[in-house]
């Protein structure tokens, strides 16, 4: 079936006809002195499809052949145009569609047996919101290789006052000076980007900009919005006002959900929603809607046990689950019109947000309440195509427009040559249905190949994480940021 599609597409082009909608690129056929003889350390991948993400409509390239060395790819060629004779390894790409690497912007990793998870569902980079001592030699190891893992980033702790919102999980700063200490002892630690939250002071932000520009620092998370008690009515502005926040230079600003809170102080006003994402495009601040975090609570009130107990829940971490009883009890027994409710606005805000051009990058929260490692970027990716996104639109947000946002897009988000070998491979195709994605057939990280056998094992592997290295992890978190219970 998939041949017989590109058959026509390359028929198409040889017709000099490009379909509308999307652009075939293809390279001259060559001769036999332009033949690249790939070496004995190379592996290649023949023969596969080709889908880029960096302009407003797919790029596909067909019979495409990849050459790999040393973890980056060295040549993207006409098949005929490579002898790969000699090569290491030779991957049959027949019948595959090759993208980017996933992201998954937005998790929580509480132990290392958790990258398996997501690097068995093609997640090749996770970005950590809420750091802790243990991730930063985790990192050094991931990033020399020694480990065998999706790249991590990871933001240190989350930086909160005193508030409704505050957990037993942020450091608390309230004041000017607390911040200033907090972050300087987050530098010194090893971390480079901040996590603010939604309680921050406007004298603890204020002193956390101060320092993040001082040291070189990103912010991304919850826009800020100052004291706020709870049952204050929804018309009094907010001590920080959304608008403030924006030209403050986040990576990345966090949940849909919190938009609609801050941003809109809970309107579901769409005139407002479409105002708002024009600010927020003009002012080119990425979002992470991470829609599956608020959809999986609704599905916890609907569906009950079922969804809690759910195949995937092995996944999950038993010490975050068992620490999370008590919340996953309250969205048991919650009635579900008026989270049905803010579901639909929050799609409808993200497919607004896609309209107006806002860059957004895929999150899911996972790893937190019942968000499964890797799965949950299936469900995101699902979610946005709901919300009324193309499926290609939707793994941009996963490919392209991270990299973009990490000012990164001269080496990873494309495969194209002198780029990071990060790339998950399909026997479906992700464009006609976004669900291809839960099925990898293969992932190469660094240029290191794992088949569908190897995904497989990766993830039994993954499957119930230590609880007392765990429980390490965490207590020694919990006592760097001076919150030991
Ligand atoms: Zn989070």
């Amino acid at each position: 079936m998939m041949r017989k599609e590109n058959q026509i597409l390359v028929d198409a082009v040889a017709a000099a006809v490009v379909s509308v909608g999307v652009f075939v690129t293809m390279v001259a056929c060559t001769t036999g002195n332009d033949v690249l003889v790939v070496d004995d350390t190379s592996t290649v991948v023949s023969n596969v499809r080709v889908i880029q993400f960096s302009n407003d409509i797919p790029t596909i390239q067909l019979g495409k052949t990849i050459v790999i060395d040393e973890g980056r790819i060295t040549a993207v060629r006409d098949q005929r145009s490579v002898s790969s004779k000699d090569a290491a390894k030779v991957i049959d790409g027949k019948g595959m569609t090759v993208i980017p690497g996933l992201s998954d912007m937005h998790v929580h990793i509480w132990d290392e047996a958790e990258f398996g998870s997501y690097l068995s569902y093609g997640i090749t980079t996770v970005r950590n919101l809420s750091g802790m001592p243990f991730h930063i030699p985790l990192k050094k190891e991931i990033d020399s290789g020694e480990r065998i893992a999706p790249r991590f980033l990871t933001t240190g702790p989350i930086l909160n006052s005193t508030g409704p919102n505050a957990h037993i999980n942020h450091q608390i700063v309230d004041t000017s000076a607390a911040a200033t200490d907090a972050v300087r002892a987050q530098y010194e630690t090893g971390f480079r980007d901040l996590k603010v939250y939604s309680n921050l002071t406007r004298d603890a932000y204020d002193a956390i900009k101060t320092d993040a520009a001082l040291l070189g620092m990103t912010l991304s998370g919850h826009t800020p919005e100052g004291v706020r008690n709870e049952g204050i009515p929804n018309e009094t502005p907010f001590n920080i006002s959304f608008e403030d926040i924006l030209d403050d230079d986040f990576v990345t600003i966090e949940h849909v959900e919190s938009i609609v809170w801050h941003g809109l102080r809970e309107h579901h006003d769409e005139l407002a929603a479409r105002a708002l994402a024009r600010k927020i495009a003009r002012l080119d601040v990425a979002v992470t809607p991470t829609l599956v975090a608020h959809h999986n609570l609704l599905r916890t009130a609907r569906e009950k046990d079922n969804f809690i107990n759910r195949p995937g829940k092995e996944l999950l971490n038993p010490f975050v689950l068992e620490a999370e009883q008590e919340t996953i009890s309250f969205w048991r027994s919650r009635p579900t019109e008026d989270l049905t409710t803010n579901d639909a606005f929050y799609k409808r805000v993200t497919e607004i947000f896609n309209e107006e051009g806002v860059t957004m990058v895929a999150g899911t929260d996972a790893g937190i309440f019942l968000n499964v490692p890797g799965k949950s970027l299936m469900d995101e990716l699902k979610l946005l195509v709901e919300a009324g996104l193309s499926p290609y639109d939707a793994l941009k947000t996963a490919t392209y427009n991270p990299a973009k946002v990490l000012n990164e897009e001269n080496e990873r988000g494309q495969v194209a040559e002198g780029f990071v070998a990060d790339l998950v491979f399909y026997e479906c195709d992700p464009l006609s249905d976004i669900s291809c994605v839960e099925t990898p057939a293969g992932v190469m990280r660094r240029g290191n190949w794992f088949d569908q056998p190897a995904l497989t094992a990766m993830r039994e592997a993954a499957a119930n994480p230590p609880y007392e290295r765990t429980q390490t992890n965490v207590m020694a978190g919990l006592a760097a940021q001076g919150s030991v219970p």
